[in-house]
C-alpha cells in the first residue's frame, strides 16, 4: 500500500513520543510510505506572538524565545536520536536554521515590520524544526528517510500569505515527479506540513492546522491508497467527552459529515483539508499514535450502511457572541445584507453563522467573541442610522451544531432535535440549516449548551450503540 502518514505537533513534542512514532512508522515499512510532519506543539503559536514582539522591537523578548525554541529542539533531538554520527547531523542543521531564524528576527526588527510575507517565513520555521529530527529519528532506527520541505516537495501555491491556496495541476506534477522516485527507491520522504511556495519562490503558508491538508494534498498527487493522521486521540467522536460521558469514537464518516465535524471542532481540521482526496476518493483515517491498536475513524465517500444512522455527532462551539440587526429600512432593500457582511468583512471579522427572518426586518449573525468589538463598532460607525435602526448583543451563546448526512429528507428530525432541548427548559436564539440537510445548528445561552448536547446526545442514541 502507498501510505502519507501525518504526525501532528502533539505526536512529536518529546523524545519519548519521537522515539515511538518513529517505531510506528517502521511497523508498516512494508508499505510505500510518505511521513507529513507538523511542528512541535505550541511552537507555532510561539512564532505568531514573537511577530508581535518584533513589532514592538522587544529585543529580550525575542532572544528568550530564540533561547527557548533552540533548547527545545536541541533536547529532543538529543535524546530521541541516539546514532552519534546522526545526532551531530540533526544538531548541526538545527544549528543552521536556528541561526538563519535569528537573522530574519534581527531584520525584521530593523525594518520594524512584519507583513504577510515575512510572517509565513517566519511561520515556517516550526515545520523546518520539527522534520529534521524526526527524519533522523527514523534513520536511527534503521529506515532510509530523506527530509525536504513542503516547497521543496513541490507544493506550488498562490501569493495568498497566511492562507494560500495550493494550484493543483503544478503541484500534482511536481509533487510526484520528486517523490515517485524516492518510493520507488524505497525511501520514507519526510516532508515539512503547512508550507507551500508560490511562483516568486516564496514561501507561503496554507493556514492554520494546514498540515492534514498538506498530507491530502501529496496523497492526491502521488494517488496514494489511504491518508493517516495520527494525533493523540482515537478519532472522530459523537460528543465532547468533558460534556458526555458515555461519547463514543465514529468508525465511519463521509467526506461531508468529517468537513461539518472538523468545523465545529470536533479535531481541529484545516477547512479545506479534504477537498484533494475527495474527488479521488481516497480514504483518510484519524488514528491515534499512542493507541495504534484503535481503528480510529474512517472517512470516506461511501460508508457502509450499518454507519449511516441519522445524526452522527453532536457538536457544540463555546463562548461565541450574537448580534441582531434590525431596521425597517431593511425590508425589501436589495442589497441590505451585502452591505452589512461587506462592511464587516472588510474589517475582518468572520462571521460563522446567520439567519434571516423572511420579514427580512432583521439578520442574526454569530461570530468569536474576541470580534465582537469590532463588529459592533464597524456597524455602528458605518452602518447605524442608514441601513440599520438597531444593534443587539448577546455575548456569550453557544452554537449546538447536529450532524450526520442520514437527517436529509427524513422529517421529524428538527422536531426531535427542539423537542429534547424543550423538554430542558433551555431557550433556543437563533436556528439555522442548511439545504444539504447535513447539519442542523442551533443557538442557545452558553450556560444552558452542556445540558442541551447531553439531551440530544440521548434523544439520538448516540451513547449506546458502537457505531
Ligand atoms: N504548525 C501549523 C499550525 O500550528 C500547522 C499544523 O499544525 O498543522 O497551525
Ligand atoms: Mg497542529
Amino acid at each position: 500500500m502507498r501510505i502519507v502518514m501525518k504526525f501532528g505537533g502533539t505526536a512529536v513534542d518529546t523524545p519519548e513520543k519521537v522515539k515511538h512514532v518513529a517505531r510506528l512508522v517502521k511497523n508498516y515499512k512494508d508499505n510505500e510510505i510518505v511521513c507529513i510532519v507538523s511542528a512541535v506543539a505550541g511552537m507555532t503559536d510561539e512564532v505568531v506572538s514573537i511577530a508581535d514582539s518584533v513589532r514592538r522591537g522587544d529585543h529580550p523578548q525575542i532572544r528568550e524565545f530564540l533561547d527557548k525554541a533552540k533548547k527545545k529542539h536541541e533536547d529532543i533531538a538529543k535524546n530521541a536520536i541516539s546514532n552519534k554520527a546522526l545526532k551531530e547531523k540533526a544538531l548541526s542543521e538545527l544549528e543552521k536554521t536556528i541561526s538563519e531564524l535569528q537573522d530574519i528576527l534581527g531584520g525584521m526588527v530593523l525594518l520594524g515590520e512584519v507583513t504577510p510575507k515575512s510572517l509565513d517565513y517566519l511561520m515556517s520555521f516550526g515545520e523546518r524544526l520539527s522534520v529534521p529530527i524526526f527524519s533522523f529519528a527514523l534513520q536511527d532506527i534503521g529506515l532510509d528517510a530523506q527530509h525536504m520541505t513542503g516547497k521543496e516537495a513541490g507544493i506550488f501555491t498562490d501569493s495568498n500569505f497566511g492562507e494560500a491556496k495550493p494550484l493543483m495541476d503544478t503541484t500534482k506534477l511536481r509533487v510526484s515527479h520528486k517523490i515517485e522516485p524516492l518510493l520507488a527507491q524505497r525511501k520514507i520522504p519526510v516532508i515539512t506540513g503547512f508550507i507551500g511556495a508560490d511562483q516568486h519562490g516564496s514561501i507561503t503558508t496554507i493556514g492554520r492546522g494546514g498540515s492534514d491538508y498538506t498530507a491530502t494534498i501529496v496523497a492526491a498527487s502521488i494517488n496514494a491508497d489511504e491518508v493517516w493522521l495520527w494525533g493523540d486521540t482515537d478519532g472522530l467522536i459523537t460528543a465532547d467527552l468533558k460534556i458526555v460521558d458515555n461519547a463514543q469514537i465514529l468508525r465511519e464518516v463521509s467526506f461531508a459529515e468529517a468537513m461539518e465535524m472538523a468545523l465545529f471542532g470536533a479535531k481541529y481540521m484545516h477547512p479545506r483539508a479534504l477537498e484533494p482526496v475527495m474527488d479521488t476518493g481516497i480514504p483518510v483515517r484519524i488514528r491515534n499514535a499512542f493507541n495504534p491498536k484503535h481503528p480510529g475513524t474512517i472517512v470516506k465517500q461511501n460508508p457502509g450502511r450499518v454507519s449511516q444512522k441519522i445524526v452522527k455527532s453532536i457538536n457544540v462551539i463555546r463562548h461565541t457572541a450574537l448580534i441582531d440587526v434590525s431596521g425597517g429600512g431593511m425590508v425589501g432593500t436589495p442589497g441590505t445584507a451585502a452591505k452589512i457582511f461587506d462592511t464587516l468583512a472588510r474589517n475582518k471579522v468572520n462571521i460563522m453563522m446567520i439567519s434571516q427572518s423572511p420579514s427580512e426586518s432583521s439578520i442574526s449573525m454569530v461570530l468569536r467573541k474576541s470580534d465582537l468589538d469590532k463588529a459592533t463598532t464597524t456597524l455602528e460607525l458605518n452602518l447605524l442610522g442608514k441601513v440599520i435602526k438597531q444593534v443587539n448583543i448577546s455575548d456569550d451563546v453557544a452554537i449546538i451544531a447536529v450532524v450526520g448526512s442520514g437527517m436529509r429528507g427524513i422529517k421529524g428530525v428538527a422536531a426531535k432535535v427542539f423537542g429534547a432541548v424543550a423538554r430542558c427548559g433551555i431557550n433556543v436564539i437563533m436556528i439555522a440549516q442548511g439545504s444539504s440537510e447535513l447539519n442542523l445548528a442551533f443557538v442557545v445561552k452558553d450556560k444552558d449548551c452542556e445540558q442541551a448536547v447531553r439531551a440530544l446526545h440521548d434523544e439520538f442514541g448516540l451513547g449506546s450503540v458502537r457505531k
